[in-house]
C-alpha cells in the first residue's frame, strides 16, 4: 500500500498567510486606538490624584505658598503615559521650544491662574474659582491668556506674533481624535485636533478638546469669548 504524506500546497499556504494579513490589517489600527484610549484613561487617573492632593494642600496651607515648592512633584502622578519627552528635575519642560516654568513630569500649571497668584492672597482658596484649571497634560500657559488670544497654527512650535503669544504654549494634544499629530500647520480658520486632559481646581479632572481652551475659566479676570477666535 502506498502511502503519500500530504502536507500544505505552496497555494494553500500562501491563502493562510494573506488571511492572516488580511486579519492584522483589520485588528491593528483598533488595538492602536484601544490603547490610545487606556492610556488617556490613565493619564485622566493620575491628574484625578492630582485633584485630590491638591484639595488637601489648600485646605493645609490656603495662602498656596506651596504650589512653589513643588508639593504636586509626584513624578508618577504627574506623567502622562502618551509624553515622549519629560522634565528631568523638579522644573523644566518637555518641549525645547518652552523651556521655563513649574513643569512637572509631562503636566504643567496654569501659571498665569493659579502659580501666579499663590503667595499674593492670605486665602487662596477663596481667591481661586473652582472651575479654573490647575494643571494641564500639556505645556504650561507663558502668562494669562486673553479671549482674544488665536490658536497657534502651528501646535508644536507655537505662533508668537503681537496680540496672540498666550495661549499657543499649551498646545500639545495627546489624547482625542487625530493625537500626537501636530507636526503640520493648523490654519486658525480650522478646528484644532486631539484633546488635552485637565483638572481643575475643584479637583474634577476631564478631557477638553483642544478648540475648548477657550471657554475655559483660565483665572480670575477672564471671560471666555462666545467662539474661539479665528474659527469661522
Ligand atoms: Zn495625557
Amino acid at each position: 500500500m502506498k502511502t503519500q504524506q500530504r502536507g500544505f500546497t505552496l497555494i494553500e499556504l500562501l491563502t493562510v498567510i494573506s488571511v492572516i494579513a488580511i486579519l492584522a490589517a483589520l485588528l491593528l489600527p483598533a488595538m492602536s486606538r484601544a490603547k490610545h484610549k487606556v492610556r488617556s484613561v490613565v493619564c485622566l487617573s493620575n491628574l484625578g490624584s492630582v485633584g485630590k492632593n491638591l484639595g488637601i494642600a489648600l485646605s493645609e496651607d490656603p495662602r498656596g505658598t506651596w504650589v512653589h515648592d513643588g508639593y504636586y512633584n509626584q513624578k508618577k502622578i504627574a506623567q502622562c503615559p502618551e509624553a515622549t519627552r519629560v522634565a528631568d528635575g523638579e522644573r523644566g519642560s518637555i518641549d525645547e521650544s518652552f523651556r521655563s516654568g513649574p513643569f512637572v513630569g509631562s503636566i504643567g500649571l496654569n501659571y498665569g491662574g493659579v502659580v501666579f497668584e499663590a503667595g499674593k492672597h492670605n486665602d487662596l482658596q477663596g481667591f481661586l474659582r473652582p472651575t479654573t484649571p490647575f494643571a494641564l497634560d500639556s505645556c504650561f500657559p507663558t502668562a494669562n491668556p486673553g479671549p482674544n488670544d488665536m490658536p497657534a497654527t502651528n501646535l508644536r512650535k507655537g505662533t508668537r506674533k503681537s496680540g496672540y503669544y498666550n495661549m499657543p504654549p499649551l498646545n500639545i494634544p495627546r489624547h482625542g481624535d487625530r493625537p500626537l499629530n501636530v507636526s503640520q500647520d493648523f490654519p486658525e480658520t480650522i478646528p484644532l485636533p486631539g484633546a488635552i486632559n485637565v483638572v481643575f481646581v475643584d479637583g474634577h479632572a476631564e478631557l477638553v478638546r483642544l478648540n475648548r481652551l477657550w471657554f475655559l475659566d483660565w483665572h480670575q479676570a477672564y471671560v471666555a469669548p462666545a467662539k474661539r477666535p479665528g474659527l469661522r
